[in-house]
């Protein structure tokens, strides 16, 4: 099982088969029952494997968590009822008042409302920097940090982040690393291999990879996913089963999905780029991107996310989105069919204009979300709502 290819197959599974299924049945019981009291008490002690209630433990998601622990590289992994649930509950448990957070200004939107407004309300010093800054983030570290939280390539203008030079900054400072790995996925980028200590996921997105099922996974070292882990008890965040038997069931396509998306994506970032009515491209696949050479060291694909800005601003936009066929106009990504969507409707839903313009987001952006299918038809399409 060297192969993330493989993993993704098999990996987390089979302590949870039964039957002699060959696919992990979806546990919808909510508690677990026991004869004896002494053994009931020496799992509810962690003394003996099983589970008590399924706000804690859940066999369906425990092959989930298992799964995502297996392709990260992870210690440890635990699910979230949403990705969102996954940042806020690591957050929280690993900040308090008078504790400091530093992070970039162009993080997922949700997660920037708890950096602008959740987290100060907690008396936690939040600092933002400029994502592609990575002098000012240094600064930022230097004057003390409990918590780097990074995001690369970031939502939605495809910013990349140094994760190993920032992780090294962060941890002479003591601080815990942390970086949400939704976009790259695990197969094309290893956070904990590059040093961080937890990675977040959206597992709505890729690893999902279906648009079907809502999700999160927080992976990495033991001893701080337990943290979190003992927090979402109490929070109840948890993930359902039947939306882990849902990701589960994506993720044995993941390396698959992500082969095609990357090699897709590419094909269309540089078929953009030459097109005239087109004004910017953001891929840090293209040689051209500024952020091509850190993604080179750190990621091995690019991933299937895009962005790009059309000459003629957002009336260009207007025009164009309802032109496409093969494409939803929705505020997911990650899926198997193409997706296009614009910050307002979806990476920064909860933002204001301002807050957007203060981001560095052009509101004439095309978020696109390259799917599975073939990448011929996808410029086709595109070629005929750019026309
Ligand atoms: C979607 C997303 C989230 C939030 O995930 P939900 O499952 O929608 O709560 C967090 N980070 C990134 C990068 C995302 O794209």
């Amino acid at each position: 099982m060297d192969h993330l290819d493989t993993r993704a197959v098999w990996a987390g599974e089979q302590a949870e088969l039964a039957h002699r299924g060959t696919q992990v049945p979806v546990q919808h019981s909510i508690a677990f029952g026991y004869e004896g009291v002494d053994d009931w008490l020496a799992v509810a002690l962690g003394d003996a494997p099983g589970d008590i209630y399924s706000r804690n433990t859940n066999p369906t998601v425990r092959a989930f968590e298992r799964k995502v622990a297996d392709l990260e590289g992870a210690e440890h992994a635990i699910g979230f009822a949403s990705g969102m649930a996954a940042v806020s509950n690591a957050l929280l448990t690993l900040l308090a008042p008078g504790t400091r957070v530093v992070s970039v200004k162009d993080t997922y939107g949700g997660t920037n409302q708890l950096f602008i407004d959740i987290l100060p309300r907690q008396q936690i010093d939040v600092d933002l920097r400029d994502t592609t800054d990575h002098e000012a983030i240094e600064q930022a570290i230097a004057r003390g940090c409990d918590v780097l939280y990074l995001e690369t390539p970031t939502n939605p203008t495809l910013k990349v982040v140094d994760i190993a030079s920032l992780t090294a900054a962060a941890h002479e400072r003591g601080a815990v690393v942390i970086v949400d790995n939704t976009f790259a996925t695990p197969i094309n980028q290893q956070p904990l291999a590059l040093g961080a200590d937890l990675v977040v996921h959206s597992a709505s997105k890729f690893l999902g990879g279906h648009a079907d099922a809502l999700g999160g996974a927080l992976a990495g070292r033991r001893d701080l996913v337990e943290r979190v882990y003992h927090f979402r008890e109490i929070t109840g965040a948890a993930l359902g089963p039947r939306d882990a038997y849902m990701l589960l069931r994506g993720m044995k396509t993941l390396a698959l999905r992500i082969e095609r998306q990357n090699a897709s994506a590419l094909r269309i970032a540089a078929w953009l780029a030459a097109h005239s009515g087109v004004e910017d491209v953001f891929y840090p696949g293209l040689a051209s991107d500024p952020g091509h050479a850190i993604a080179a060291r750190q990621m091995t694909g690019f991933g299937g996310m895009l962005s790009f800005s059309l000459h003629g601003g957002f009336d260009a936009v207007r025009a164009m989105l309802p032109r496409l066929r093969l494409a939803h106009r929705a505020a997911n990504l990650g899926a198997v069919e193409t997706i296009v969507g614009i910050p307002a409707t979806t990476s920064h839903v909860e933002c204001t204009a301002e807050e957007r313009a203060a981001m560095g987001i052009p509101e004439a952006l095309v978020r696109l979300s390259v799917g599975i299918e073939h990448a011929d038809d996808l410029i086709a399409d595109l070629a005929q709502a750019l026309a």
